[in-house]
């Protein structure tokens, strides 16, 4: 059985065939500038040079048409026939409170989509027209839409509520959703085959660093409480978002400086973060790099980035009452050397003692605590396409 898994963004779309009798990738590619001038396809396949299209691509569906031709191009290809494709994995933003598990989807289920828009305006339009586009190309392949909010919808009423007046959460759905539930959902199912244990018997503290972080507290393999909020921005100082700040910070920004709304929206998503305490850049490497060179704001921003980190994972241990394994994911915590040891730095007290020699991996799965260490660390690359491929399968069996 073969799965497509596809993650559509405004101008741009990653995809995935996936086998699933071996859980293997066949091809990942890439498009992007979607609908912009210099369109461009990218696909790797295992043991062969990288394929570049550079072709123009109007919209989606053209994108898409563009995919499912290069999947089964004669030299370029995996499959013979796009009938090959059993089914269509999408990675969908926002499934609001109704979605708590992946669906298949149909025509109400699209219509919710659309009504989630309005709390995901940047994420879940890009994906509906993502899928409206596979069902014109591919009408008798079944869909699934795997939701970045479902694994974070067992959060206790405690956790995801905001201290503001209840009806604005039983009229206009303001309450904590959480995201990258795919991800951390991954990776706690994977921690317990790693520890061989019973994912039911584990408290985990699952840290997914990359351009976007987030820290979620796992207990038996549901999601107790996470980082992100009502949207992305909650939470953990990121590449350019700013994390958890008083909120009366907004209204003060909007009086004294003059800021308008998007001013001020446009500042807490794309110049805040690691971007906006270095003055250098989002990207974690160049803060690295500026911070070994004697760049004193790009280390205060790796600190501050590494001190919010580890204030979240001070919170969940009191939300577990204890943790057995504390697990980094995404680009910065699957490769960030440093950024892992400063994060878990004096936390023995805990029972968290970090193998600094075992820590110097990149991208690959290892237990990096120390022999005998209470609580475990541990790398884990995520891989959010198999997840979603997973999912799919199921429901479409
Ligand atoms: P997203 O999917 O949210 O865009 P990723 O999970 O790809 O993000 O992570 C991107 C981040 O990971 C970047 O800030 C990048 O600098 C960081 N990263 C990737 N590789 C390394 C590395 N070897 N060392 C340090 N940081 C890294």
């Amino acid at each position: 059985m073969k799965i497509l898994v596809i993650n559509c963004g405004s101008s741009s779309l990653k995809y995935q065939l996936i086998d699933m009798s071996t859980e293997s990738s066949l091809s990942t590619g890439l498009v992007e500038r979607i609908g912009i001038e210099g369109s461009k396809l990218t696909q790797k396949v295992e043991g062969r040079e990288k394929y570049v299209l550079t072709t123009p691509m109007k919209d989606h569906k053209d994108a898409i048409a563009h995919v499912i031709e290069t999947l089964m191009d004669d030299v370029q290809g995996v499959i013979r026939s796009s009938d090959e494709i059993e089914a269509v994995g999408h990675r969908v933003v926002h499934g609001g409170e109704k979605y708590s598990t992946s669906v298949i989807i149909t025509d109400e289920v699209m219509k919710d989509l659309e009504e989630f828009s309005v709390l995901a305006p940047l994420h879940n339009p890009p994906n509906i027209i993502g899928i409206n586009a596979c069902m014109e190309l591919m009408p008798g392949t079944k869909m699934v839409a795997v939701f970045d909010t479902a694994f974070h919808q067992t959060m206790p009423e405690k956790a995801f509520l905001y201290g503001l007046p209840y009806e604005l959460y039983k009229e206009n759905h303001i309450r904590k959703y959480g995201f990258h539930g795919t991800s951390h959902k991954y990776v706690s199912f994977r921690a317990a085959e790693i520890l061989e244990k019973d994912i039911k018997d584990l408290k985990l503290i699952t840290c997914h660093l990359g351009n976007g972080a987030s820290v979620t507290a796992v207990n038996g393999g549901i999601s107790l409480d996470t980082s992100m909020g009502f949207t992305p921005l909650e939470g953990l100082i990121m590449g350019t978002r700013c994390g958890d700040i008083d909120p009366a910070i907004i209204p003060y920004l909007m009086e004294v400086k003059g800021y308008s709304y998007d001013e001020v929206n446009n500042i807490m998503n794309k110049k805040s973060g690691v971007l906006g305490l270095s003055g250098v850049s989002s990207d974690f490497r160049d803060i690295e790099d500026a911070a070994a060179e004697g760049n004193e704001r790009a280390k205060l921003a790796l600190d501050v980035f590494h001190y919010r980190v580890k204030k979240y994972i001070g919170d969940y241990m009191a939300v577990l009452n204890g943790v057995d394994a504390i697990i980094f994911t995404a680009g910065l915590g699957e490769n960030a050397v440093e950024t892992r040891e400063e994060i878990v730095k004096d936390l023995e007290w805990f029972g968290i003692e970090l193998d600094t020699e075992r820590n110097k991996v990149r991208g690959q799965e290892r237990i990096i605590s120390k022999e005998g260490s209470k609580v475990k660390i541990i790398v884990i690359p995520t891989n959010e396409e198999l997840m979603i491929a997973r999912d799919t399968m199921t429901l479409v069996k």
